[in-house]
């Protein structure tokens, strides 16, 4: 079965790629340990997360 990379997370500070074993949303980056990874610089990448989690929602 090929990878699906289409849900997912990324680390704003390590740059790590995973995908969440579950719904809940990771309180730290599971490679870097970081709170802040979902705190992305620029807000084109927020607006992509959103995105997703809005779709996960419905
Ligand atoms: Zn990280």
């Amino acid at each position: 079965m090929p990878e699906i990379t289409l849900r997912g997370y990324q680390c704003s500070r390590c740059k790590h790629t995973w995908v969440p074993r579950d719904e809940a949303r990771p309180l730290v980056c599971p490679k870097c340990k970081s709170p802040y990874w979902d705190k992305p610089r620029q807000d084109e990448m927020k607006k992509k997360f959103d995105k997703i989690d809005r779709a996960r929602l419905k």
